[in-house]
């Protein structure tokens, strides 16, 4: 069973079972929107966490920017 583990204050650690298209979320770097992921699909895709999750209606604005298109 995997969790994250973050402090919240001094001698407030909050820890929380991470399950696995029901608890894990990405927020759209463009709009901030909050979206549900599937952890599977985002490995699958190669760039693990270090990626990022667009809104289709946001990716539309974004996508020559971010992959380098004419
Ligand atoms: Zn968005």
């Amino acid at each position: 069973m995997y969790h994250v583990k973050a402090e919240l204050a001094k001698g407030v650690t909050l820890n929380v079972e991470i399950k696995d298209g029901e608890n894990t979320y990405a927020r759209c770097p463009v709009c901030g929107k909050e979206a549900k992921v599937d952890l599977a699909d985002i490995f699958e895709d190669g760039d693990g966490l270090n990626g990022a999750l667009y809104r289709p209606e946001c990716w539309e604005g974004v996508r020559d920017t971010v992959i380098g298109g004419a």
